[in-house]
């Protein structure tokens, strides 16, 4: 029993480690709204970096649309951009992707909404995808609508075979270091991906992401100063360690990370965020 209790444990930290995701915090300081010029640099991890050299997902693009312009987070390092833009020619047939928050310019903590975000490297995917151009309303203000029902399993007026295609095909892209998609959506995944099951590795279970997908691509080639994250773990993900995520302990509330322990901001980052002290 104590056995059972420490494995669980263990889960739960490497887990907590591998999102990196953080608490969602206020940032004391100023977001500098224009990228810091030069080349590209993803500095730091994910979840404690920022980013030089960004440059912006154009706001609307043949098989994308960028949601929420006015929060200015369409930025990222160019090796995202371009993937993103790729993604979307290789997802066309299935509809518009629906493109929501990656990095602030300099990348870095966010104000509100994300622990993570802060190297350029991630952007957050509606599973919705849209049939053609967005009004200004729909995209100032989109439908964040979760694709699991009352029972908490995806629900089929949201959730069908576009859904699995277009969460499978970023999945199998070896730019992609892992997705982070809510438990209920892996377990949809596992129970209907069949043989072919090596791109369900890269997703990675988390608490919410039920109406958006967070995908984090690998560090950009060259970049020595982007931390990746721990690798994955074996196999596909679909066994003892997803069904943790549907225990009575998965469900309490996660203790907030006190300050202290969060390690402090690269020291080339001080300069591109201009943080002073
Ligand atoms: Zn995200």
């Amino acid at each position: 029993m104590r056995l059972a209790a420490a494995a669980l444990l263990m889960l739960l930290l490497a887990a907590a480690a591998e999102a990196a995701t953080g608490e969602p915090f206020t940032f004391p300081g100023t977001v500098i709204p224009t990228p810091f010029p030069g080349p590209a640099r993803s500095i730091g991890s994910a979840a404690n970096g920022c980013l030089a050299g960004a440059t912006a997902l154009p706001l609307t693009g043949p098989n994308w649309e960028t949601l929420r312009p006015g929060r200015n987070r369409f930025w990222g390092s160019p090796a995202l951009v371009a993937f993103i833009e790729d993604m979307s020619r290789q997802t066309g047939s299935l509809g518009k992707l629906l493109v929501a928050d990656m990095a602030q310019p300099r990348g870095g903590r966010m104000t509100f909404g994300h622990g993570s975000h802060q190297t350029g490297v991630d952007v957050d995917l509606l599973y919705r995808l849209a049939d053609g151009p967005l009004s200004a309303e729909e995209r100032a203000a989109p439908a964040m609508d979760s694709v699991l029902g009352t029972d908490g399993k995806p629900d089929q007026a949201r959730w069908g075979a576009k859904q699995t295609a277009l969460v499978k095909a970023f999945a199998s892209d070896r730019r992609v270091e892992r997705i982070f998609v809510n438990p209920a959506i892996k377990r949809a995944l596992c129970l209907t991906a069949g043989v072919d099951r090596g791109w369900l590795r890269r997703l990675r279970p988390w608490w919410g992401h039920a109406d958006h997908f967070h995908v984090r691509i690998r560090c950009p080639a060259g970049q020595t100063e982007c931390i990746p994250g721990p690798p994955l773990p074996p196999g596909d993900g679909c066994g003892k360690e997803l069904d943790w995520w549907f225990t009575e302990e998965a469900a309490r509330p996660k203790p907030p990370v006190p300050p202290r322990s969060r390690p402090p901001i690269p020291a080339a980052c001080r300069q591109i965020l201009e943080i002073k002290g």
